[in-house]
């Protein structure tokens, strides 16, 4: 039996644990599954329920959360057999937190609508470090009523939330703002690869283009928390940049644009998935652009 206070949360991988962290410390009653059970063991550490599957979890919450890495395991964790959509009952909440084609989620919602399932989308902005202190920040996709339900749990998760539209427009806005800030990952790295070719100090270029309109969130916080200090255990896979490049480029191919800088940047991305750093944040795109000029990665002082 569902219990509208219940939040089933399933996928709790470098975004999914530390935001589900902050609901179980906030106090929400949360029950959780992940197939991987030691990330499971990390939460249920914290005071939240364990389920034996997605639909178990789903079957008694009055709100259910997926934060899955991309649209074929939502689409399998939803709608498969034996998924959480069959487990749910009607007018309790699906919101789906993950990144995925926005085509995706609206096969998703409708599906959800048939049911009389609420559908919203939330796709998540920043870090994993911002996950962790509940700074993180939200698109979100659906209507008032359902908002409603769900806003509690993002003020727990996060401090800032936009509205985008009707269910579907919050995965459009996060397919947007992910292609704008991964290209100008690889062109922050190109630049400051020239940089240091040139004898310049990666310091220096911090400071100078953070006072010009050169400044940008890739090389000041970014580039500057990971890479830049020698550290590219991920946060934000380049498996998962890419992925979120190529719904970019899908979606641009369907609505007949072109994107000429940023299709370059995706191949960027593809050639560095096939080497040992596709599993690396996704920061070490300056790591593959150095190593292809004969460089050192510059690391920064401050
Ligand atoms: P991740 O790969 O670290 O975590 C995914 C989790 O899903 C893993 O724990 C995995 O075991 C679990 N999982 C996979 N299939 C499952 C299934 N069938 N049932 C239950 N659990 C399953 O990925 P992540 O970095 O946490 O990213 C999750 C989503 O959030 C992605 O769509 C990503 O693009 C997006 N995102 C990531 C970041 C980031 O900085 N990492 C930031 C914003 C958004």
């Amino acid at each position: 039996m569902s219990d509208a206070r219940k939040i089933a949360f399933i996928g709790l991988g470098a975004m999914g644990l530390p935001m589900a962290s902050n609901l179980v410390r906030k106090g929400f009653d949360v029950v959780a599954y992940d197939i991987d059970a030691e990330k499971l063991a990390r939460l249920t550490a914290l005071g939240a329920k364990k389920a034996g599957s997605a639909s178990e979890a789903a079957a008694q919450a009055g709100i259910v959360v997926t934060m899955l890495p991309a649209t074929q395991h939502v689409e399998a964790v939803v709608l498969g057999d034996g998924g959480v959509l069959a487990a749910m009952q009607a007018d309790t909440v699906l919101m789906d937190m993950s990144t995925i084609d926005p085509k995706g989620t609206d096969r998703i919602s409708a599906a959800c609508a048939d049911k009389g399932v609420r559908f919203i989308d939330t796709p998540v902005g920043r870090l994993t470090s911002h996950a962790e202190r509940g700074e993180s920040l939200f698109m979100v996709g659906g209507d008032d009523a359902t908002f409603a339900r769900v806003e509690p749990l993002l003020n727990a998760m996060g401090n800032s939330i936009h509205r985008c539209g009707a269910a579907g427009m919050g995965q459009r806005m996060k397919v947007i703002n992910n292609f704008m800030l991964l290209t100008t990952a690889q062109v922050v790295s190109e630049a400051i690869t020239l940089g240091a070719k040139l004898g310049l100090d990666v310091d220096t270029m911090k400071t100078v283009t953070g006072a010009t309109t050169a400044n940008n969130g890739q090389f000041q916080i970014a580039l500057a928390a990971k890479v830049l200090t020698g550290d590219i255990a991920p946060g934000f896979t380049i498996d998962l940049a890419f992925k979120d490049m190529t719904l970019a480029i899908n979606a641009a191919a369907e609505q007949r644009v072109g994107l000429p800088v940023g299709s370059a940047a995706h191949a960027v991305f593809g050639a560095a998935r096939a080497t040992p750093l596709h599993d690396k944040d996704y920061s070490a795109l300056l790591e593959q652009s150095c190593r292809l000029a004969g460089i050192e990665t510059p690391r920064l002082r401050a």
